[in-house]
């Protein structure tokens, strides 16, 4: 009865408050891989935590790096026949944001008030594989061995997009070949119902901008003569995706989902949690099943969205002011579904440039200034400045407009 006994061990582990115990200290580094100051953490969390608690169970450990990123590979030998399991987490964590905290809350100190426990990592990803590591440990701790090849890879940029991760992989094929992975990071669907993913979902980032001029301009005088950006972006943005939230571009959605997926799929609620928000059934592709929307298809996404005048790295909000923006800039994220086709790795824009698919799609082909992310543009609503539009009503009444500012009529 090693499986019962197995689970003894990993629920006296968590009821002795020795789990808590070693979450909280884990918790207790800082590991901020978007904070440039935190690198030594990131360093220690693999070299001070990690390795001795692998080491413990037998794994060789070692630390690969891909330029300043640090990853930790372990690995333990059971019995060459046996099958090989390939472990993932990540040690690292999004920004603390102290000041963000609930009052007697701290990112970097693991506090229990009611049911819960707060902490930065505890969901995401120290709390995951501090317990993928303490069930290792009792599993061999009742049988001395696994049953498997085991290998463990940990690595610490995860929340800034896994830098080195990929050419990682591709260098060390062999060394992590392997039959099975288990990465457990990302949502679970319900905590009554353990989760199992078959595939991850992807995702691309992005930024478009258009800096059209410097400063702000009064509406009163040049509304109507400058080009607005952010009205410029906003079409960009209802070219790519529909009011409700539908993918307009055919080539980064799946043309379907296939047969086997949907009947995974239809046994799988997608719950939110009693704090989480509630799902918008009108939002997205539709047709589908919430669990469809998110597993199977791809989505869009506006992370970050702002227009106004910078000064000095400063953005001001130019609708308070009444003036014309002068830039605009937008974050934006494709998700790409289980079952969804290869988004292309940029936005059709990127590739084509603003030629093409953008004027088709009726989009600012001329912005007013080169500074913008949909391409060459060619200054034309610049009026007259290049000599292009001379001639221009506009131009006339501005050249005159001059004349008498200057007193020179
Ligand atoms: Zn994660």
């Amino acid at each position: 009865m090693t499986r019962d006994a197995a689970i003894a061990r990993a629920e006296a582990y968590f009821d002795t408050g020795r789990f808590r115990q070693d979450l909280a200290r884990r918790v207790a580094m800082p590991t901020e891989s978007q904070n440039p100051e935190r690198a030594s953490v990131l360093v220690s969390y693999l070299e001070d935590e990690m390795k001795p608690a692998l080491e413990q169970l037998g794994f060789r450990c070692r630390t690969l790096e891909v330029g300043r990123w640090p990853f930790l590979f372990a690995e333990r030998e059971d019995d060459p026949d046996r099958p090989t399991v390939f472990g993932y987490g990540h040690g690292d964590v999004i920004r603390g944001l102290d000041e963000g905290w609930s009052e007697g809350l701290s990112p970097w100190s693991l506090t229990e008030r009611g049911d819960r426990w707060y902490g930065r990592g505890v969901v995401d990803n120290k709390g995951q594989h501090s317990i993928n590591i303490a069930a290792l440990t009792a599993v061999l701790e009742s049988r001395g061995k696994l049953g498997f090849n085991a290998k463990y890879l940990i690595e610490m940029g995860e929340e800034m997009g896994s830098p080195g991760l990929r050419e990682l992989c591709a260098r060390e094929r062999d060394l992590f070949r392997a039959d099975v992975l288990i990465a457990s990071d990302g949502p679970r669907l319900s905590a009554s119902r353990p989760t199992v993913f078959l595939g991850s979902r992807g995702g691309v980032t992005f930024d478009l901008w258009i800096d059209a001029r410097k400063g702000g301009h009064h509406s009163g005088n040049w509304g109507g003569l400058l080009s607005d950006p952010a009205i410029q972006l906003a079409h960009a943005i209802a070219s790519v995706v529909g009011p409700t939230g539908q993918i307009r571009i055919p080539e980064w959605v799946p043309g379907e989902i296939p047969a086997n997926v949907r009947r995974v799929l239809a046994d799988c609620e997608v719950e939110s949690d009693s704090d989480g928000p509630a799902i918008d059934p009108g939002w997205g592709e539709p047709g589908l099943t919430p669990a469809e929307k998110v597993f199977g298809w791809c989505s869009f996404t506006v992370l970050a969205y702002a227009a106004g005048t910078e000064d000095a790295g400063e953005r001001h909000p130019a609708a308070c002011l009444g003036a014309m923006p002068a830039a605009f800039r937008g974050r934006y994220r494709l998700a790409r579904g289980a079952a969804g086709s290869a988004p292309p790795p940029r936005p059709p824009w990127f590739r084509h440039r603003a030629d093409r698919p953008v004027a088709r799609r009726g989009l600012p082909c001329h912005p007013a200034r080169p500074g913008s992310s949909l391409g060459p543009m060619d200054g034309r609503l610049d009026r007259g400045d290049n000599g292009k539009e001379a001639g221009h009503p506009a131009q006339s009444r501005r050249l005159a407009a001059e004349r008498h500012l200057l007193g020179n009529p």
